[in-house]
């Protein structure tokens, strides 16, 4: 999917079009001659023409405004699930802001579209509508000079905020892009939400159309989220038929192969690189002291950012289940046997884009353009978990301001110099869509 339309594309690979500056721009050149990304133009050079760098003005100067949007549209709660009210207003600003077929789909995902003289490649920019905070929620946010502080605030409408002084930035100087880009306001990125938003995006709403991912989180702007933490969640429930305590003695008991699984599960012996993690999280069942339960269930969290070791980590897992199930039944063989259900409540996928993908080069080479800094890589949970698992190039870049104190009611984001997020993002954005 990713190269299917790259000689209908027409444009001659860039290391035809340009000179070779420097031995990076010579190995970022390698890059973008591969697929879609021959569109691709050096954020330095991008950075240069006067419409861009009118733009980066329009964001700098509008800046005072999106801080107040951002405050706005956080005082709309937008519980885990419950996203709706949120979504309608965005909606609202996607249509003002000029995006053209602004629609929202069946997992509630807003977007709108900025399409291109191509219609590929197509870049999806995104920031997440949902919070981890349950309804009834106090979410006014307070300010004291550049620091905000409410429920949401960075994570994730500071996302939200560098998402519209993008298409303002954009709009307000009619910049042109060779291949095409939708932003997306998406729910269900956090924990319960199970990235149900990018999940329903990449296998139904624009299905194999997604050639480029970037979504904005909260964080430094010098963040470059290229590793996805794959986690497997599950509910492990066994089941047996229960009885008196005394007068049903013999019976193979599910808390006893609960604690036989659970021990098996911690004799795993785990990788520190790449990172494999396990957990016990929560643990119920029984009726009374003096009953032979007839359930007894834990839930169980495994993750790591190698899909590999991850579902290496998997087969263990449920192999460790089995034996105890196996061993509490062997035990008390005589009579009615357990059984167990593994059902998986959460399934966040592992995924990667390599340091040397285009994306992850204009990424880097943005942050340095605009003075930023220097890109730091690492492994995050975020919505570009999913197109990462799809192969598909995907980055988490920061929304600007310095936040702290994510999924707390304390949460705070300092604005100062924020501009730079959304300055940030829509340098990549040009660059891979020139
Ligand atoms: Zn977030």
């Amino acid at each position: 999917m990713l190269f299917a339309s790259v000689s209908a594309a027409g444009y001659a690979p860039i290391a035809t079009r340009r000179a070779i500056t420097s031995s990076s721009s010579l190995a970022l050149m390698a890059l973008l001659t591969i697929g879609h990304m021959s569109y691709a133009q050096e954020p330095a050079q991008v950075l240069a023409k006067p419409a861009v760098q009118q733009a980066m003005q329009v964001i700098k100067s509008s800046e005072p405004h999106f801080i107040d949007e951002q405050i706005r549209i956080c005082e709309i709660a937008a519980p885990p699930f419950h996203e709706d009210k949120r979504a309608e207003e965005l909606a609202k600003l996607f249509k003002a802001a000029g995006l053209e077929n602004v629609r929202i789909d069946k997992a509630g995902n807003v977007l709108g579209d900025r399409p291109g003289a191509e219609a590929h490649p197509h870049l999806v920019m995104a920031a997440h509508l949902d919070t981890v905070f349950p309804e009834g929620t106090d979410v006014h946010v307070t300010r004291t000079g550049n620091l905000l502080k409410g429920p949401g605030i960075g994570d994730d409408c500071r996302g939200l905020a560098a998402l519209l002084a993008v298409i303002h930035g954009m709009n307000e100087t009619k910049l042109k892009t060779k291949g095409s880009v939708t932003f997306v306001a998406d729910t269900g990125e956090e924990g319960q939400g199970d990235l149900r938003g990018t999940k329903e995006l990449f296998n139904t709403t624009l299905k194999g159309e997604i050639d480029e991912f970037i979504s904005i989180e909260p964080g430094g702007v010098d963040d470059v989220t290229n590793g996805g933490v794959g986690s497997y969640r599950y509910k492990v429930t066994f089941t047996g038929p229960g009885g008196h305590s005394y007068g049903a003695f013999g019976l193979a008991n599910p808390i006893g192969a609960l604690g036989r699984a659970v021990a098996h599960i911690d004799a795993i012996q785990v990788p520190t690189s790449p990172k494999v993690t396990f957990n016990e999280g929560t643990v119920g069942g029984g009726t009374s002291v003096n009953s032979i339960p007839f359930e007894a269930w834990f839930e169980f969290d495994e993750r790591s950012p190698d899909i590999k070791a991850l579902d290496e980590m998997d087969a263990k897992f449920k192999a460790a289940v089995q034996q105890g199930l196996d061993d509490e039944n062997a035990r008390w063989h005589d009579k009615g046997k357990l059984s167990v259900k593994i059902e998986p409540i959460g399934i966040r996928p592992a995924g990667h884009t390599e340091e040397s993908a285009a994306i992850v080069q204009i990424a880097t080479q943005s942050i340095s353009a605009l003075g930023i800094g220097k890109a730091r890589y690492g492994a995050g949970s975020s919505d570009s978990n999913v197109p990462m698992h799809l192969g598909i190039p995907a980055i988490t870049i920061g929304g600007g301001g310095k936040d702290a104190g994510a999924h707390s009611l304390n949460e705070t984001i300092d604005v100062t110099d924020s501009y730079k997020g959304p300055q940030n993002a829509l340098l990549i954005l040009l660059s891979l869509l020139q």
